[in-house]
């Protein structure tokens, strides 16, 4: 019928804007390693800020003592301690505890947020166990992991640039976010020292780096997305002060800001960001990151309603709120192996309150996941090229052996399988069968937070 050929057609059109083929996918490779030199070079000289982290030493393993590590950076927050014994004993023991953010907090003011996350820590702390506190006269350490665009004046301390991901707390934008957090310590005599402000990506690579020696790169791809890396020290031309003495530094690319002429935007994409929190921001983001995935399809979904009468004659009032068709469901709904497809049946029913749908219905829902999950993923895996390209590690010199291993985190690549299987085999595909022996991409869990503490250990006050 007329209905079906519609939204086949609006399908068709989705398909055809978010086509990936390997020469797009090399041209926005290509993009990230100018971007990549044009933000290094100067101040604002490109839409990667690729932010210097003061991380000039990554954990070599000869870490010791009781840290603590904080995570900030999306819809939950973690606090854990760390045990560290050194090269040989390695991490002795480790405790975590994980505290949603009550949504009025993201957009309220920072003492409520900054006051809440400090009392969290300071119950945490209550509980450390007999025989783990730190020896008498000595001061707490933590390594705070905070994830969103800071602009570093020295490993512990550094001014926010801008909230991304769904914040949005004004009077902090501009201000030392170690400064705020130490604030709401001292107000109930939380006595502990925040000796490394880092991002939940350098967390990462210090994470990764501490279990293997050829770790190179971390990305998130979490409910937004970044990367860092290692470069050389002397190929940052902005970099203010002496050259450190390892000649190297860590950078936070904040590769969420990028944007190409050659990414591949829709209709959706463009009122999806007009619409957002940061309209123009983050659009490398806004296609990839598991905040919007799910958003996207929810409004292609609307729009074939609309406008092909897809779910019947009327539009189903919950398809028209936003952020409701969340990115673990659309995943479910892709990963739908039974043969009626009864989960996309049963998400569509409990989420959008559709029900009696056909299962043409659900096959064209899948198929619409599919071809928004594969363009992110597809997209990744270009933005790693894009790092490799800049390191000089996407091909391989004769008779080398090196090995590059990239740690990558985040509940997206954790748990949506298609997505990751389709970034892996994407980054092999660009980098060729050769090339790709020798890059290696990990999963790196939760080394974000012992990264964080391994960072507060090798600056600890006490060294
Ligand atoms: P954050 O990025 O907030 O620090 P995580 O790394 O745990 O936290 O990532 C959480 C995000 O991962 C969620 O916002 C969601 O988008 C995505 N995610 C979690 N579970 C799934 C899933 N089963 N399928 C797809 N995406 C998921
Ligand atoms: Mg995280």
């Amino acid at each position: 019928s007329g209905k079906w050929a519609r939204a086949r057609a609006i399908v068709k059109e989705l398909e055809d804007k978010c086509g990936t083929p390997i020469g797009k996918l090399r041209q926005v490779a290509d993009a990230m390693d100018v971007e990549m030199h044009a933000g290094l070079a100067s101040e604002g000289g490109s839409k990667l800020k690729m932010l210097i982290s003061y991380v000039d030493n990554l954990p070599t393993g000869d870490e010791k003592g009781l840290f603590y590590a904080l995570d900030l950076g999306g819809t939950n927050f973690r606090v854990l301690r760390v045990q560290l014994g050194g090269k040989e004993e390695g991490v002795v023991n480790q405790e975590f505890e994980e505290v949603s953010i009550p949504p009025h907090l993201m957009t309220g003011s920072s003492d409520a947020l900054f006051d809440f996350i400090a009392e969290a820590l300071a119950k945490f702390v209550e509980s450390e166990p007999e025989g783990f506190h730190p020896p008498p006269g000595r001061q707490r350490e933590l390594g705070f992991t905070f994830s969103f665009p800071v602009r570093q004046t020295s490993i512990c301390s550094g001014n926010l640039i801008k909230w991304t991901k769904g914040f949005n707390i004004e009077d902090a934008v501009g201000g030392d976010v170690v400064g705020l957090l130490t604030k709401s310590m001292e107000k109930i005599g939380l006595d502990m020292r925040v000796s490394a402000l880092v991002n939940d990506t350098i967390g990462t690579l210090a994470g990764g780096r501490f279990y293997n020696q050829d770790v190179i790169a971390a990305v998130i791809l979490g409910t937004g997305t970044n990367a860092a890396y290692v470069e050389r020290a002397h190929a940052i031309p902005k970099w203010p002060g002496l050259l450190p003495k390892s000649g190297e530094m860590v950078i936070n690319m904040e590769w969420g800001n990028f944007r190409s002429s050659h990414l591949p935007l829709t209709e959706y994409d463009q009122v999806l960001d007009y619409e957002s929190l940061n309209p123009g921001e983050q659009i490398f983001e806004k296609l990839i990151s598991g905040m919007y995935l799910g958003e996207i399809v929810r409004r292609i979904l609307l729009k074939m309603a609309e406008e092909a009468d897809f779910f019947g004659e009327s539009v189903p009032p919950k398809l028209k709120i936003p952020f409701i068709l969340r990115t673990p469901d659309m995943s479910a709904m892709h990963h739908d192996a039974s043969p009626d497809l009864k989960v996309v049946g049963s998400k569509l029913g409990d989420i959008l309150e559709i029900s009696n749908t056909s299962l043409t219905m659900r096959k064209i829902v899948v198929e619409v996941c599919d071809i928004v999950a594969t363009r992110g993923a597809r997209l990744s895996a270009a933005g790693i090229l894009g790092i490799l390209k800049k390191i000089g590690r996407d091909t391989v010199k004769a008779g080398e052996k090196q090995k590059s291993v990239i740690a990558l985190d985040g509940g997206l690549f954790e748990h949506y399988t298609k997505f990751r299987t389709c970034m892996e085999s994407t980054l092999k595909e660009l980098l060729g069968e050769e090339e790709a022996e020798s890059i290696v991409i990990e999963h790196s869990n939760d080394g974000s937070g012992i990264g964080a503490a391994l960072l507060a250990a090798s600056h600890s006050q006490y060294l």
